[in-house]
């Protein structure tokens, strides 16, 4: 019996694949087909789907074939009789090193919380010495996550969580932002299905993102590139992923009329001269809002992205532009997996810009030798690396999500400046606190604010973020200078 699982959809998401290639791959794909036979996924689906969706999503990373194969083959260990002697007698030992690196403890040497860490540190030590761990990682990561409604609501809604937390944070310090999008919308649902129902919402509303508004500006700006000779332009159109969108209604108070770039139309030309000439073409067909015009090729940002943007106002609506060459976009889709070249690792690649770009996985290698209590690991991980956070709520049920350790100062700026600027009493859970109290996960947090009422300096003791500090810092400064201009006036 044969399943609908066709190796030649892995070999045509690879970028190159030799005979050698793919006689590895089909040996590790019948290996681990026979190894999960008769195994049911709680989809009720055979289990061998999942591994071969890890394969495909692995090619389409850009992986190279040892890695594909061993994404096949990572639940074997785990879940099937085989074992490690049999596959590294058939695969060599670099291969079970990876299916290592990704398989859960064997020995029941920790238990609850200690066990969920040691876990975690293990992993983190193979990722360390081998990216690819974290590769096959992030592509069970997704397929799982993308199947979360076979799984029971409590525990659905922690794994969206930490795939948010944890393996979307990583994604994007790897500068995987297509990756990133999609561990965080499949997600979303799960983790806060409140908010995601908001958001649904609000851009149903919004009707200059219909297909067909997005088709006529495709359109205009397609035959405008004919016209101009502008060669081998490719243009397509993406809606922001709904979390980033989500992420960012938060900062903007849920106000769509701030965003921009819901629907961004991404013009990808050969060289960087077609990218200025196509932003001279798009602002003649449209006119560009002032102040969105973002030339992060001359000024990349700081994780390296390049790109040009521009947000015009269309017929119906505002649309964002983006222009970049291929070159720019892979790197910024694929991030480190559009460096790896076939046979070469970022292992083998110490003393490149790629190398030093990805530093921080050397300190993690570092920071794992120095801390050996499973514990004291976790806690630097999260303070060095994911930062640890809080969600803290308003009245409403609106979430903000800010680091540990913040106080009703940092909640209200988070919300807005103008609300931070007012605060003049703060209710936790209903009752009256002080500004300075630290908040905790879950807190309900209510600012009563007062025309009256302004930041001092004292506030600074009791911020964490930021954002907060830099809103009272500006304030205090602008109202010391008028009360010295004030006061000066007087005197004369
Ligand atoms: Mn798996």
């Amino acid at each position: 019996m044969k399943n609908d699982c066709d190796i030649q959809e892995i070999f045509s998401l690879m970028r190159e694949a030799s005979g050698e290639d793919i006689e590895l791959i089909t040996r590790a794909y019948d290996f681990a087909e026979k190894a999960h036979e008769g195994q049911l996924r709680k989809s009720g689906e055979p289990y061998f789907i999942h591994v071969f969706a890890v394969g495909k999503n692995l090619a389409s990373f850009g992986m190279d074939a040892r890695t594909i194969s061993a994404g096949l083959m990572h639940d074997v260990l785990e879940d099937t009789a085989v074992t490690e002697e049999e596959m590294e007698k058939m695969f060599g030992e670099e291969i079970v090193f990876l299916v290592n690196g990704v398989t859960k403890l064997g020995t029941l040497k920790y238990r609850g919380r200690e066990r969920h860490v040691e876990s975690l540190r293990k992993f983190f030590v193979a990722m360390a010495e081998d990216i690819r761990v974290l590769m096959i990682k992030l592509a069970d990561r997704l397929h799982n996550v993308s199947t979360l409604e076979h799984v029971r609501p409590d525990k659905s809604a922690r794994i969206a969580l930490e795939t948010i937390e944890v393996h979307a944070s990583l994604a994007n310090r790897l500068g995987m932002g297509k990756l990133k999008g999609e561990l965080e919308d499949y997600a979303f649902p799960f983790a806060f299905p409140k908010e995601y129902e908001k958001v649904q919402a609000l851009l149903a509303e919004r009707t200059d993102i219909s297909q067909k508004n997005l088709e006529q500006v495709y359109h205009k700006l397609r035959d405008a590139l004919d016209q101009w000779g502008v060669q081998n332009a490719q243009i397509d159109y993406r809606i922001k992923h709904s979390y980033s969108l989500y992420r960012k209604l938060e900062k903007y108070n849920w106000d769509m009329g701030k965003i921009y770039d819901i629907v961004a139309l991404r013009v990808i030309v050969p060289t960087v001269s077609d990218c200025y000439q196509v932003l001279g073409l798009v602002h003649a067909l449209w006119k560009p809002l002032p102040g969105r015009i973002k030339d992060y090729i001359a000024l990349p940002k700081p994780n390296g992205y390049k790109s040009i943007h521009t947000t015009i106002a269309t017929e119906t609506g505002i649309a964002e532009i983006q222009i970049r060459t291929q070159e720019m976009h892979d790197e910024a889709e694929l991030g480190i997996a559009s460096h790896f070249s076939y046979k070469e690792h970022l292992q083998n690649q110490n003393n490149n810009g790629l190398a030093k770009k990805f530093a921080w996985i050397d300190e993690l290698k570092e920071m794992q030798k120095i801390v050996s209590e499973p514990s004291v690991f976790l806690e630097h991980l999260r303070m060095d690396f994911f930062r640890n956070r809080i969600f803290v709520f308003t009245p409403k049920g609106d979430v903000v999500d800010l680091p540990e350790d913040s106080s009703p100062i940092d909640f209200a700026y988070a919300i807005h400046s103008d609300i931070g600027n007012a605060i003049s009493a703060v209710k936790i859970h209903g009752k009256m606190s002080t500004i300075g109290t630290k908040l905790k996960n879950g807190d309900i947090v209510e600012i009563v604010t007062n025309k009256t009422a302004h930041p001092t300096s004292k506030w600074l003791d009791y911020t964490k973020t930021s954002l907060a500090r830099k809103h009272i810092q500006s304030y205090v400064k602008e109202h010391s200078l008028l009360s010295k201009f004030l006061s000066f006036g007087i005197k004369k």
